[in-house]
Parts: structure tokens; C-alpha cells; sequence
């Protein structure tokens, strides 16, 4: 499987070079993970599958044009009426694209995805605070997670709703590396916040920290390509 991160460059104002673009991971010059920016449409992917309706993941909620590509999206999008709603894992040709609840916003519905090729698997998680523990043997055992880096404190941003309680934002990368290392030995970080662009160097260094003898932290950059 040949993964492609297209873009690095989370929810924020700012960027740094290599990190300008939003989100979008390319698997197999097929499948596309997120539609951070328009532009990744002319790589002609022959499935695009959206993990939440905010704009830095589905670029057609700024341009307000439908994107002329099979899309599939976690809730219905009056943008892309043709669209569909993913429920159930799709197949196409090798790959299986599964989909997974995440706990990210309370204004949009979201979800990981697991894209499995042969015996390969791979989990794309984007913004998120956690999983419930129901959907944890879904994630079952994974070559790789690409996992949110809007966050290097603890704790991340986690706010929560006042009527419905729900809770909201994102985990901090220190809290995310203990929750997918019972899955993986191997995540890299992208979709960063303002932290990571005042010093990518130090940056990226600090989540490599994170590693250890069971699992390597890396951070990701625009065009990074991963083989496994
Ligand atoms: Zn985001
Ligand atoms: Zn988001």
C-alpha cells in the first residue's frame, strides 16, 4: 500500500513550509481521505471519502461547489446532493474502506477511516478526542495510524456542550499516542496547529519523543509518501 499525505496543515491561520496545505491522504493513487483542498481533485482519485463536514477537511463548504468526484460523506451535504452517506464498509477493486465513529464535534458528524488492501490496514483518524470502546475491535490490529496534530499539550482542547453535554475539540498528541499503541507500532502525526509552525524542527522533534522500543511517533509533512 503507498500512502501519499497531501496536506499537513490543521484548522489554523498560520502555516510553515511543507505544512501549507490542508487535510487529504492519497492511498494507492485511488483513494482519497479528505477533501482539505480542491486542488486534490486533479489527482483524479477514484473515491473520495470525507471524515467531517469543517471546511480545512471538505473544501466544498467554502467554495460551495460540488466537487465532481464519488464522494462519500458521514451525513447528508445540501453542497453535494449526489453524495453518498457512508454506513458500511465499501470495496473497491482491492481496498476495503471502513468507516469509524470518532468523538470530535458536536455541529458535524465524523469518523476514521480503516482502508485495508490484502494484509494491509491502515487507520485515518483526523480531528478527534477519542473512540468510543464499542468500536475499538473494529480498529483491531493496524500498520499505521495517521492521527490529529492540532495539540502537543496533555489534554488537547476538549470542550463540552452545555445542553447536550457532548464533548468537543481535540486530544492532545501525548494523550493520542497511549490510546493507538495498543493498535499500532507506527504513527504519524499530521494536521498541525499554530504550536507546530512556529517551530517545525523542534516540533517535530518533540513527537518523535514521544516514541519508544513499541511504537515510533513521527510527524508528517506536505507530499510525505509512506510505503508499507
Ligand atoms: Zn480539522
Ligand atoms: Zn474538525
Amino acid at each position: 500500500m503507498r500512502l501519499e499525505i497531501l496536506g499537513t496543515r490543521g484548522n489554523v491561520s498560520s502555516s510553515a513550509p511543507g505544512h501549507t496545505r490542508h487535510a487529504g491522504v492519497l492511498i494507492d493513487g485511488a483513494i482519497l481521505l479528505d477533501l482539505g483542498q480542491m486542488s486534490y481533485l486533479r489527482r483524479r482519485p477514484r473515491l473520495v471519502f470525507v471524515t467531517h463536514l469543517h471546511p480545512d477537511h471538505a473544501a466544498f463548504l467554502l467554495t460551495h461547489r460540488a466537487p465532481l468526484a464519488d464522494i462519500y460523506l458521514p451525513e447528508r451535504c445540501s453542497i453535494v446532493p449526489t453524495a453518498k452517506v457512508i454506513t458500511r464498509p465499501i470495496q473497491i477493486g482491492e481496498h476495503v474502506i471502513a468507516p469509524v465513529p470518532t468523538i470530535h464535534a458536536t455541529n458535524a458528524r465524523s469518523l476514521g477511516y480503516i482502508v485495508r488492501r490484502g494484509r494491509r490496514r491502515v487507520f485515518y483518524s483526523s480531528d478527534m478526542i477519542s473512540i468510543d470502546r464499542r468500536y475499538h475491535r473494529r480498529l483491531g490490529r493496524l500498520d499505521l495510524v495517521v492521527t490529529d496534530g492540532s495539540f502537543m499539550r496533555r489534554g488537547g482542547l476538549v470542550r463540552r456542550d452545555p445542553t447536550s453535554g457532548q464533548r468537543f475539540g481535540h486530544a492532545g498528541i501525548p494523550d493520542l499516542v497511549p490510546f493507538f499503541r495498543r493498535f499500532t507500532r507506527r504513527i504519524l502525526v499530521t494536521h498541525f496547529g499554530s504550536w507546530f509552525n512556529r517551530d517545525v524542527l523542534g516540533a517535530s522533534r518533540r513527537i518523535e519523543a514521544l516514541s519508544d522500543d513499541r511504537v515510533t511517533v513521527t510527524a508528517a509533512r506536505d507530499g510525505m509518501r509512506i510505503e508499507l
